[in-house]
């Protein structure tokens, strides 16, 4: 049986891709920063046949991930998702900023994905993917300007992630960077272009499909190689 764990499982991208791991009949350890508010997660696990559980796991607190991760010790896992991202200041802070919410952002979105990634490694082997979300805001072709911390966040993310897939090539263990598309969620708003379900879709697929060789890799939710 496939065991795929995900952070910020308890709604928008995270959420849906607990849903189709659950239908397609796999075992799916959900990490969520309050589990006492993911009631439709709770309502997931009620009918999966014991083969979703919920975890507290706070990416941004070392010992949160650490103790979250300790739960579901010793079962190896197939398929690392790091979803949990938060979208920070949106305008443009060229005249100051907020450095306490930079520091939420960088905890959460470049350490927090390397944290849990840490804390999982014993249980990854090799064909073991570890899938992060970026975001083309990463990417030096994304025409607009503000969201500062978080396009700098996610560019950290995507260089940090291709140093980590170059050291974990020897153990096997492929490192995915994917773009999940404009998606409707609470971070995407109602306009965005994807449901969750497209983009979840898109992203199990290529976590399927990934290779050793493409390790390190940035690509769109549908396959694409995305622009850096
Ligand atoms: P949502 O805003 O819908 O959900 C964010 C998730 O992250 C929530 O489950 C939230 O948990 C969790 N989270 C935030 N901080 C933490 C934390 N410290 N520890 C654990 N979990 C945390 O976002 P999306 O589903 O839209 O986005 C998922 C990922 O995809 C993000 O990394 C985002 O940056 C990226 N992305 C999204 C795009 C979009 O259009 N939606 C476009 C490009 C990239 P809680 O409920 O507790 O707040």
């Amino acid at each position: 049986m496939t065991t795929v764990a995900i952070t910020g499982a308890g709604r928008g991208i995270g959420l849906e891709l607990v849903r189709q791991h659950v239908d397609a009949g796999d075992r799916v350890i959900a990490l969520v920063r309050n589990p006492e508010k993911a009631r439709e997660l709770a309502d997931l696990a009620a009918t999966a046949d014991g083969r979703l559980t919920i975890h507290r796991l706070d990416v941004a607190d070392d010992a949160s991930v650490k103790a979250g991760a300790a739960e579901t010790a010793g079962e190896a896992v197939d398929v690392l998702y790091n979803v949990a991202g938060v979208s920070g200041p949106v305008p443009a802070e060229l005249e100051s900023a907020d450095w306490a919410e930079w520091d939420d952002v960088f905890r959460i979105m470049v350490q927090g994905p390397l944290r849990v990634l840490q804390a999982f490694l014993p249980r990854l082997g090799a064909g073991s993917k570890v899938i992060n979300f970026s975001s083309q805001l990463a990417a030096s072709t994304w025409p607009y300007g503000g969201y500062y911390s978080y396009v700098a966040a996610k560019a950290g993310l995507n260089r940090l992630m291709r140093s980590v897939a170059i050291d974990l090539k020897d153990r096997g263990v492929i490192v995915g960077l994917v773009h999940p598309g404009w998606v409707q969620t609470d971070m995407g708003g109602e306009a965005a272009d994807l449901t969750p379900v497209e983009s979840a879709e898109g992203i199990r697929k290529l976590a399927r499909e990934w290779t050793l060789e493409r390790s390190g890799d940035f690509l769109k939710w549908n396959g694409e190689t995305h622009p850096w």
